[in-house]
This record gives structure tokens, C-alpha cells and sequence, in this order.
């Protein structure tokens, strides 16, 4: 890689992009694909295979050797198989490179393998990865060579989605149709697509390989399941915006690199709030794009972290004590003749569209807030949401100053008349330039916060797909705008019925605003009050996939039927278990194989110790006798709570699979892990550096 990056040249040369498109397929083809990546719809066979081989030849261009569907199962990570363009061999001996319309627009991986929450017992094995034309195919450089990669749906045999795109394009069908409802009312005639966008920010942490493979509590969970906190933590507010370091900095050019050839569009990168912890935000786009794009920022952070000696953490919480790493999905509704629905413009109190939409966005969140909880349900993310870190566990919308005066105007006298208006910021220094001050300040401790002219979903875990929280709330705002359409369509006086739907949906769901700082005591309390759902851990989230309300919302939109719910609802559960049990085992294996014994030969030097001072007849041994008492009273606790922890850990397979195996994990089997943790991470304090099995936080997060 040279020093010089010419981003212009390079940004998308390995996308199979619109420009390539045009300049590669016959203006027929073209056209054709245009209009089904526009308007939808199937391709012919015929044109798919002139695509195919264009396609192919573009991509051996480029160096490719392969060609994989690349899709979303619900493993949280990507899937591929590759092929080779190899067909058999002809009679000389020569091989073809060849690549069919059929195998450009459909794939038939085994969904048996594939976790599909029981789908697969009731329906056949049979699975198929289908072409989303809407989201471009690329290639790919890493060690495997150059391999095409073409995004695609991933479906059960009879059309149930066994993946994060399938119900996220659905959603977005069912925004743009009722969006189109929404703006002809008033009198739009001219957009002919909504689009929802997404813009997600990315944190995670970057530690030196050597290290990481010296943990198998890193290796095996993506966390440390022990580690005493080091002397600085990140309480002196010097990481988040500090200088980057120059091994970091080389890691986030050439990741910058390969992303930008990848038309992935890295913007912004800086130092985050933990030692160690880094953020990149893409530029925002439809939220499929956005969802496929955050898959390769994830893989490609991983990859370059390879690449340059370390490894990249996307564990929402790897270290205790310090800040975990999430993801802020940035939303908004775009029409394709450009007009963002969300934004309020400079006098929002006029703006009777916007204050429709805002109603309705505030009534489809109060209505499924439970919902919108679980799309951020991870395991990881237990350990983050309603810690001081993250948002709570309760959702609440955060409206700011200016909305926030707008709709106590509309609450209080039925009709707004004024909007706080921007000022100019007061540096009290003459020749800096004036700055306009947003209407609106920020907070930083609201789930779902309006921020100018889009909502940040701010609950989402750093390792998780964004498509959830998308499908969420394009699905539960669709809803809110298809009430309002089949109202407002039969209303005799509109604007009446207009302001009077505004202020009603302002009144009933008005208990979801919150402006103030949502990681105090104090909101807990007041969440409760106003009976706002606080659902604190993930297996009491995911029920809300399958409460009757959320079945006949998303059967209605399309979006899922119950069996997909009900089949992704046992995903979790499964998942759930499953990652408990790991942490679990490493923890025992840790403790039994590393720890203990670690700690009795440092007892047993006290104990050499202490016999040959009282041997030589002079001294005080009294410092290593107190000492070897603290040491052995923790290490019996250790192992009495590793024991009970094994003891747990072996009755949980009698437990019946599902939601109640997934609380029984969580009931008994994370506090037996706490109990574990807690001796071991005093004992690390006291024990010999030399002697401890593994590195310790201060080597990980100060020393990559
Ligand atoms: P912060 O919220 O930390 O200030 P940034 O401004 O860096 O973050 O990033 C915000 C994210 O929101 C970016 O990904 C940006 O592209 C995205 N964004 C900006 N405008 C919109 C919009 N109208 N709709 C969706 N996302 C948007
Ligand atoms: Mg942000």
C-alpha cells in the first residue's frame, strides 16, 4: 500500500456500481435493471445472464477468482460460500471461466445449518440466497485472493426470512408505501419513493494480538470474564477526541483504504471515551446499503486489526469498569426528489407535515417501546444498557428545546404560534468567527433523540446488525402513518382533522418524551410512574417479538408472520443460552486450570517464605502471614464459587430448551459467575505480577 491515498480514484473501484454498470451493460439491460432496483420486481432469466457475464468479466478485472452469495443469517455475522468461475474442464484441457444469470440471482445454501428457531423442523431444510439488486455487489481483497460478493435476501423454502435483509427490505416497502399516503395528503404529487436512511456510528476497541491470545477468556467470548481495574481508568476524559496514536492512525488508513475501495464511505474516525476504544461513522444512506456497509466496516475492522499486530473488539462490554462499545443508528425518511420528512425546518410551529410526523413517530415508540427495547437485546448488551453509559433500558424520546417548546404550546392552547429560534454562540473572544448555536442542544443519555434533522437510536450494541432497530422502526412509524392516512382520507375540514390528530397523539403519548438526563435514579422512578416498560435484561426483552400487538402489526405490514417471530424469538433465547454456557466453561477452565493454581504456587512461595525467615531466627514474618491468610481466604472462595458455578452449569442441560433455559441462565448461572469473579479480581491485586496466568487491563488497554 503506497503512503499517498488518491480517495478520489479509488473510492468504489471495486463496486459494481451505477457508473460501471452504465459504462459495462447494454443500454437495454441497463434500463431494465434501473427500473427493478427503482420500482422492484423480477429479473428474466436472459437479462440476468447478460448482467452475470458482465459482472464476471468486471470482477476478473479486478483480480477475482470466486464468486459467494453473501448474506445475513442470524448468527450475527455474514455468510459466504465460494465458488470458483472454473466450469469443467474442456476436451483440450483448457478450463472457461463462466457465471450464469441463474447463479448471479439465486443460491441454495443448506438452511439446516443456519439457526432458523425451529423453521427448519416444520418446513424442509431447503434454503435459498436470492440477489438484492438495490444494494450493489463488490469485490472483496483479502488472503483468500479476490472474490465477487453479491448481497443477497436469504429465505426458507417456502419464503419464510432466515436472515437480517429479508424483513428489512419489507420494512422499507412498507414505509415508502404509506410515506407516499402521508405526503399526498398534503398535496405532494410529485415524490415516488421514501426512503428510510441510516447512518450508524461504530465503536470498538483495538488491543495488541499477543495479549489477546493470552486470554482465552478474549479468545473464546470476546470479553474478559475476569480483570481488576488498573490505577487510571478513563476517568481523567483524555482518550475521547485525544491524539491518535501512530500505530492506530496507520491501522485506520489502510482500513480507510480498503473500505473506501469497497464504496463503503468512511467519514469520520476519532479516539473514544475508554482507553483503547476508537469509532468510525459512515455517511449515511438507505438503510439497506447502511445495513450490508456496517457488516464490512465490522469484518474489515477486524481483518486490518489482523493486518497491523492487533485485534479488534466489538464486544459491547470486553473490560469491566470501563466504557463498553455500542452503535448509534442514525434515522430519517428521504423522498427520492430529495426532501428529508424529518426535517422541521427553521419554523417547525408552521411546519403542520413535520408535526404530523412527529406525532406519529412519538405515538409508534410509546406504543412499542418494549419492541423497540428488544431489536438492541444482545447478550453483550446486557452489560451496557442501564449502566452509566449507555442509555437505559427504558426508551424515551428526547425532543430538545425548540420541538420540546413547540409541543407544550400544542398541548397547552391546541395551537403553537412561535419556534425558538437559533442564536449566535458567545465566545466572549472578538475575532473568532460567529457561530450559529443550534435551536437544540444535545443529550447524550436519550435512547431515541431527535437531532436536528433526523432520530439516534442510541441503544444499539456494537457487534449487532443494524437491521433490527431499522425494521423496528420503519415498521412501527409505517403503522402510526397508516392510522393517521385512513383517518385524515375520509376527514370533511383536513387541516381540522390534522390539528386535531397532532394534538391528540401529543396528549395520549406524550408519557414517552423525556428531556433529562436518563441515567439518573430519578428516571428509573419516574419511568415507572408514567408505566413506561424497563425491560433490564435481554430475556425479558425478547417476549415482545411475540405479544399479540407486535404479531398483527408486522402481519399486517408484511414484515413478519408469526412463525417468523416466533422462530426468531427462539433464535434468541438459544442464543442467549448458548453464549452464557460459553462464558461459563471458559470462566471454570480459567479458574480450574490457570488461576488456582496460580494463586497456590504464589501461597506456597508465601508459606516457603515465611518458614525460612522463622528459620533464620530473626525477622518478621507477620507481613507474609497476614498476607497468605488473605490469599488462601480468597482462594477457598474461589473455588467454592467455582464449584457451585460447575455444579449450575451441569444441571442447566435438564432444563428445557428455550425461554426457560435462556432464564435459567440468566437467573442462576451470571451470578454464579459473579461470585466467581469478584475473589479472583482481588486476588489479582495481591498476587505476584510475575505469577498471574494472564495480562492485566493496564497491559491490554495502556500498552497496545
Ligand atoms: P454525532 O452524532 O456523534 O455528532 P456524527 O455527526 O459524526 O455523529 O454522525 C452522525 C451520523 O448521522 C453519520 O453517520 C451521518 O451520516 C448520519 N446522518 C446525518 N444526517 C442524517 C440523516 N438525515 N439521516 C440519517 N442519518 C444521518
Ligand atoms: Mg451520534
Amino acid at each position: 500500500m503506497s503512503d499517498y491515498i488518491n480517495v478520489t480514484k479509488i473510492f468504489g473501484e471495486n463496486v459494481f456500481n451505477d457508473k460501471t454498470m452504465q459504462e459495462r451493460l447494454p443500454k437495454k439491460v441497463y434500463a431494465q435493471l434501473k427500473k427493478i432496483i427503482a420500482d422492484g420486481g423480477e429479473l428474466d432469466l436472459e437479462t440476468a445472464d447478460v448482467i452475470a457475464h458482465e459482472m464476471k468479466e468486471w470482477a476478473i478485472e479486478k483480480g477475482a477468482t470466486h464468486f459467494t452469495h453473501w448474506f445475513q443469517p442470524l448468527t450475527g455475522v455474514t455468510a459466504e460460500k465460494h465458488d470458483s468461475f472454473i466450469s469443467a474442464p474442456l476436451e483440450n484441457g483448457d478450463v472457461l471461466m463462466s457465471f450464469s444469470g441463474k447463479e448471479l440471482i439465486k443460491g441454495e445454501p443448506d438452511a439446516s445449518s443456519f439457526p432458523s428457531g425451529g423453521l427448519r423442523a416444520t418446513f424442509e431444510a431447503r434454503g435459498y440466497t436470492a440477489w438484492d439488486c438495490t444494494s450493489p455487489a463488490f469485490v472483496r481483497q483479502d488472503a483468500c485472493g479476490a472474490t465477487l460478493c453479491i448481497p443477497t435476501a436469504f429465505c426458507s423454502y417456502n419464503g419464510e426470512a432466515l436472515d437480517q435483509k429479508t424483513p428489512l427490505l419489507r420494512s422499507m416497502e412498507a414505509i415508502n408505501t404509506q410515506s407516499l399516503r402521508l405526503l399526498r395528503l398534503f398535496g405532494n404529487t410529485t415524490s415516488k419513493r421514501v426512503v428510510s436512511n441510516a447512518g450508524p456510528e461504530q465503536e470498538y476497541f483495538l488491543i495488541n494480538s499477543e495479549k489477546f491470545f493470552q486470554r482465552k477468556d478474549l479468545v473464546y467470548t470476546g470479553r474478559t470474564l475476569f480483570g481488576a481495574m488498573p490505577p487510571k481508568g478513563q476517568e481523567m476524559d483524555d482518550h475521547y477526541f485525544g491524539a491518535i496514536r501512530q500505530k492506530i492512525g496507520a491501522f485506520m488508513k489502510d482500513l480507510n483504504e480498503e473500505l473506501w475501495k469497497m464504496g463503503v464511505t468512511a467519514k469520520t474516525q476519532h479516539n473514544e471515551v475508554a482507553p483503547a476504544q476508537h469509532e468510525l461513522a459512515c455517511i449515511y444512506t438507505s438503510a439497506n446499503v447502511a445495513v450490508d456497509s456496517n457488516q464490512l466496516v465490522m469484518a474489515t475492522l477486524k481483518r486490518i486489526a489482523t493486518k497491523h499486530g492487533m485485534k479488534c473488539l466489538l464486544h459491547e462490554k470486553p473490560f469491566a469498569g470501563v466504557n463498553g462499545s455500542g452503535k448509534h443508528n442514525n434515522w430519517s425518511l428521504c423522498t427520492d426528489d430529495g426532501i428529508n420528512l424529518i426535517e422541521p425546518g427553521k419554523t417547525p410551529h408552521e411546519n403542520i407535515q413535520f408535526l404530523l410526523i412527529l406525532s406519529c413517530i412519538i405515538k409508534a415508540v410509546d406504543k412499542h417501546a418494549g419492541l423497540l427495547r428488544e431489536a438492541a437485546a444482545d447478550v453483550g448488551n446486557d452489560h451496557r444498557l442501564g449502566a452509566d453509559e449507555a442509555p437505559p433500558a427504558i426508551i424515551s424520546i428526547f425532543l430538545g428545546e425548540q420541538l420540546q417548546d413547540v409541543v407544550n404550546q400544542l398541548l397547552k392552547r391546541g395551537i403553537a404560534t412561535s419556534s425558538i429560534e437559533e442564536s449566535v454562540l458567545e465566545t466572549g473572544v472578538d475575532w473568532l468567527p460567529s457561530v450559529d448555536k443550534d435551536a437544540t442542544d444535545r443529550n447524550r443519555t436519550s435512547p431515541f433523540a431527535f437531532t436536528g434533522n433526523k432520530f439516534e437510536f442510541r441503544m444499539q450494541g456494537s457487534r449487532d446488525s443494524i437491521a433490527p432497530p431499522n425494521v423496528v422502526i420503519n415498521t412501527i412509524v409505517a403503522e402510526a402513518f397508516c392510522e393517521a392516512c385512513d383517518e385524515l382520507e375520509k376527514a370533511g375540514d383536513f387541516n381540522e382533522a390534522v390539528h386535531d390528530m397532532i394534538k391528540e397523539n401529543l396528549v395520549k403519548h406524550q408519557r414517552v418524551i423525556f428531556n433529562g438526563n436518563g441515567y439518573s435514579e430519578r428516571w428509573v422512578r419516574e419511568a415507572k410512574r408514567r408505566g413506561l416498560p424497563n425491560l433490564r435484561s435481554m430475556v425479558d426483552a425478547i417476549p415482545e417479538l411475540t405479544r399479540p400487538e407486535t404479531i398483527a402489526m408486522y402481519e399486517k405490514f408484511g414484515v413478519f408472520n408469526e412463525a417468523e417471530l416466533r422462530s426468531r424469538a427462539e433464535v434468541k433465547y438459544e442464543n442467549y443460552a448458548k453464549s452464557i454456557n460459553i462464558e461459563a466453561r471458559t470462566m471454570i477452565q480459567m479458574a480450574s486450570k490457570d488461576i488456582i493454581p496460580a494463586v497456590s504456587k504464589y501461597n506456597r512461595q508465601l508459606a516457603e517464605t515465611i518458614i525460612a525467615i522463622k528459620d533464620a531466627g530473626a525477622g518478621d514474618a507477620s507481613v507474609e502471614t497476614d498476607r497468605l491468610n488473605v490469599t488462601s481466604r480468597l482462594l477457598k472462595e474461589a473455588r467454592d464459587a467455582m464449584c457451585i458455578l460447575k455444579d449450575k452449569e451441569a444441571k442447566a442441560i435438564h432444563v428445557p430448551e428455550g425461554e426457560e433455559q435462556a432464564r435459567y441462565y440468566h437467573n442462576e448461572i451470571v451470578p454464579a459467575m459473579e461470585a466467581l469473579r469478584a475473589p479472583v479480581d482481588e486476588l489479582e491485586l495481591l498476587v505476584d505480577r510475575e505469577m498471574w496466568p494472564m495480562p492485566s487491563y493496564g497491559d491490554i488497554l495502556f500498552k497496545v
